[in-house]
């Protein structure tokens, strides 16, 4: 609210410039902030990317597996196996070669050779083959198990819906996880020579070779950020884990990639969920870390402007108040001189010779220099206190001495002003440490303010009490009091408090700044406590002396004993 108020008295220019900077660090965060979040996601994204690629390459590499040990099929010439073939079974040896390689790998279980002229896999005019290793030929069954038969049954009729447009010698087909069926071709005539079944052992397949792929690629997740799980989609089954510490639920870990073998094992998936990475905790550190960077110099960075603002709006209000007093001061510099000049003259000129007059004359030229004096002493600790030049001869007082003293100087002129006087304190002070003239500039002003501003309650109390470990001056009057939002100004140079009451009083807002700078400069400290309307108290209090300290022998003011004079004290300004 206050913050709102002097944005209020502030020039259009600078609000204008104050708007511009605010919304410019608000928009150089908002973009931060935005740039953080997306650099997070980016990095989460492409930590995503790389984990996808991964089981793609996974999926893959076992895919690659089924054709591993039959690979060189593909460079037979089937010209020579279908001729082979029809001559009693004489088949190549680089056919057979392979059907032995083939017979070695632990996918498959059975190597079978069906003819394609077979109808149905019962065909007794063509017999279902197995391939027997150890006769190194085929060899005829009775009875084809049916995982044969179903394997033969798809590649059958893929094989006989490309008619006449074979590319390569070998047309490769799966029933899922169950078998794979080569059909050979002989390209010369764009023929297919038969089907070539090979078994899959599944539980060879699962248990040993993608369990033991699925450990290596991905292995324990809270190292790998990953877990993957092979499910059988059509049996709603998982059929394996990367991690058995983590159950498939997909409540408790999301489904981030999904994944299918492209021709092979067509029933089965990848599912994978990707747990918090290192890299993705690293980028939430990394933007927790920055958004806090960025908070603290947010908030800095308006810390200071608000202060720059603040201060730029107290010096404008200084440099008005200052031009304000200037004009003030040389008008009340100037009224004095002219009563005295007047005065002088009529003196001078010998006109004025009855008693009375003279008298009368002599009080005004008196008065007009002491309030002159006075007038140009305050100027003169003003400026003082401005170039540093406030120096303190500082020295053990009881301060309810010198306030006795300045009380008994100045009770007469108080109380001739109609007020009622009081002076009160406490028994055996200590001591304190200050300046005897700085004190009697304190009370001079503070006592003055409370003359000044009283209005019909003419009351002003003066106590020195101990507190703590401080010796307080207390001055109060029942006068127009301060506003509550002015209280914390009343100390700044040249600051008067705006309402009708002080519009009232003659001042330049130089006292309790001076007095301020005084208190301070002695070790002590200055407070207003003020109820608009009612009055206010200024308490002043000095931090009491150690007596058994050996460089004190003698209070100062009991030696000097001597009431303030008139000139010394003289007379309040008016
Ligand atoms: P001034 O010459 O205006 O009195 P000061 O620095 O002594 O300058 O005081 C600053 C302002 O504090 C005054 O203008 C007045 O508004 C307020 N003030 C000081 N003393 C009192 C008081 N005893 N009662 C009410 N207001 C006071």
């Amino acid at each position: 609210m206050k913050l709102f108020e002097k944005l209020k008295k502030a020039n259009t220019l600078r609000i204008v410039f104050f708007g511009i900077a605010t919304v410019a660090v608000v928009a150089l965060t908002l973009l931060n902030v935005y740039s953080l979040y997306e650099l997070r996601n980016s990095s989460i994204e492409s930590a995503t990317d790389v984990k996808k690629l991964q089981i793609e390459e996974f999926a893959n590499s076992i895919q690659y597996q089924f054709y591993n040990s039959v690979w060189d099929i593909r460079k037979l010439d089937m010209n020579t196996v279908k001729t082979g073939w029809q001559n009693n079974q004489n088949l190549p040896d680089s056919f057979t070669q392979i059907l032995q390689t083939v017979s070695k790998d632990p996918l498959y279980s059975n190597i079978h050779f069906i003819h394609k002229n077979n109808d149905g896999c019962i065909d007794p005019a063509y017999p279902v083959y197995r391939f027997d290793a150890a006769q190194d030929r085929f060899v005829t069954i009775d009875e084809a198990p049916d995982l044969v038969c179903d394997g033969f049954g798809i590649s059958k009729s893929r094989a006989r819906a490309i008619v006449d447009d074979y590319r390569f010698n070998t047309r490769t087909t799966f029933d899922s996880h169950r078998s794979m069926t080569i059909a050979l071709v002989d390209l010369t005539d764009n023929s297919v020579v038969g089907h070539l079944n090979l078994l899959i052992d599944k539980d060879y397949l699962l248990n040993d070779y993608i369990a033991e792929e699925m450990a290596k690629s991905f292995g324990d997740a809270d190292e790998s950020g990953i877990v993957v799980w092979l499910r059988d989609w059509i049996q709603d089954d998982i059929l394996l884990s990367s991690d058995p510490d983590y159950t498939y639920n997909r409540d408790e870990y999301p489904i981030d990639i999904r994944q299918r073998f492209s021709d092979s094992l067509d029933d089965w998936n990848i599912h994978a969920t990707i747990l918090e990475s290192p890299t993705i905790a690293a980028s939430d550190a990394s933007l927790t870390r920055n958004l806090i960077v960025l908070g603290v110099a947010v908030f800095v960075l308006f810390g200071a402007l608000i202060f720059i603002f603040i201060n730029a709006q107290r010096e404008r209000e200084l440099a008005e108040r200052q031009a304000g007093f200037l004009a003030n001061i040389t008008h009340e510099l100037k009224t004095p001189l002219a009563v005295m000049q007047a005065a002088g003259e009529n003196l001078a000129d010998g006109r004025v010779t009855e008693g009375k007059r003279l008298k009368s004359y002599g009080d005004h030229i008196y008065n007009e220099s002491v309030r002159l004096k006075r007038m140009i002493e305050k100027l003169l600790d003003a400026a003082k206190v401005d170039s540093g030049q406030l120096s303190t001869q500082q020295a053990p007082h009881f301060l309810q001495e010198l306030t006795a003293e300045f009380v008994e100087a100045n009770r007469g002129y108080i109380e001739d002003q109609g007020f009622t006087f009081n002076f009160t304190h406490d028994k055996n002070l200590p001591l304190v440490m200050v300046d005897a003239d700085h004190i009697e500039t304190t009370l001079n002003n503070l006592v003055e303010n409370a003359m000044k501003y009283s209005r019909d309650e003419k009351e002003i109390s003066v106590k020195v009490e101990k507190k703590g470990g401080y010796v307080a001056i207390s001055v109060s009057d029942k006068g127009t009091g301060i506003p509550k939002n002015s209280l914390r100004y009343i100390f700044d140079k040249f600051y008067r408090v705006e309402d009708s009451l002080t519009a009232k009083t003659k001042g330049h807002g130089l006292g309790l700044s001076i007095v301020k700078n005084m208190v301070e400069l002695n070790g002590g400290t200055i407070n207003v406590k003020s109820d608009y309307g009612k009055g206010s108290t200024f308490i002043v209090k000095f931090p009491t002396l150690m007596t058994s300290d050996p460089n004190i022998d003698q209070p100062a003011s009991s030696s000097t004993n001597d009431a303030l004079t008139k000139e010394k004290v003289g007379p309040y300004v008016q």
